[in-house]
């Protein structure tokens, strides 16, 4: 990724240090990897001057690209490892994506709706990240060819943990995701033990778009 100096780089430090940094967020990996991700270059270029902004924002198709600070409590919560496979379901524009990519070996990211695979793709490149594999469907069934997977995520809440991805999770692994219903979600992580047993813990009230199931995609 370019690590050039952008117009928005203030506004990007700003972001870190006031959005994430102030409210606890202590990964210093997560904070230098958000701190270089231009997600100005992820959002439509009308909002490209809001990117930098405390909040979500649209990027079309009823879908949005998440808060700063929710992407950075979902990252730190995984703890990644420079070695890790991470499974993502909800890429959208490609924006967590491209921050989990600074902090793994390798992002498998599932997105259901084609207008938002195409634009992560298109994102993913023009920002020269490579380390990401993008799927076309729908992620709640995981990726088995790819699994397991040391970290899953998801950008898009359930009732409850999808069974693709309960077992796409390696031993040792952790997932994050907002689990509740339209009236509201709690993000919580789920890590499973070497021994097989998943444990459970919840970070924070937090309001997402939903998983969808059961979609076909298709074009057009
Ligand atoms: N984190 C993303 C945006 C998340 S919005 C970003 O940075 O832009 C949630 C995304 O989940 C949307 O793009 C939506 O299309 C996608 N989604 C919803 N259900 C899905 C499913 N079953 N499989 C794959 N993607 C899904």
């Amino acid at each position: 990724m370019s690590d050039g100096p952008d117009m928005y780089s203030k506004a990007r430090a700003l972001m870190v240090a006031e959005q994430l940094e102030r409210r606890g967020i202590a990964s210093k990996a997560v904070l230098e990897c958000m701190g270089r991700v231009p997600r100005h270059l992820f959002v439509d270029e009308s909002l490209a001057t809001h990117a930098y902004q405390d909040g979500p924002l649209s990027i079309g198709h009823g879908q949005t690209i998440s808060q700063p600070y929710m992407v950075a409590l979902m990252t730190e919560a995984l703890d990644l490892k420079p070695s890790d496979r991470v499974l993502e379901i909800g890429c959208g524009c490609g924006y967590q994506s491209a921050v989990l990519a600074g902090l793994c070996a390798r992002v498998y990211a599932v997105e259901r709706v084609p207008a938002l695979f195409d634009l992560a793709r298109a994102n993913l490149m023009r920002v020269g990240v490579r380390n990401v594999s993008l799927k076309l469907g729908d992620g709640t069934l995981g990726w088995p060819e790819e699994a397991p997977f040391e970290a899953v995520l998801a950008a898009a809440y359930s009732r409850s943990v999808p069974e693709g991805l309960r077992d796409s999770l390696a031993f040792g692994g952790r997932l994050v995701m907002p689990v509740g219903d339209s009236g509201g979600q709690l993000l919580v992580l789920y890590s499973r033990g070497a021994d097989g047993k998943v444990s459970r813990r919840t970070l924070v009230a937090c309001r997402f778009v939903p998983l969808m199931r059961d979609h076909r995609p298709s074009r057009g």
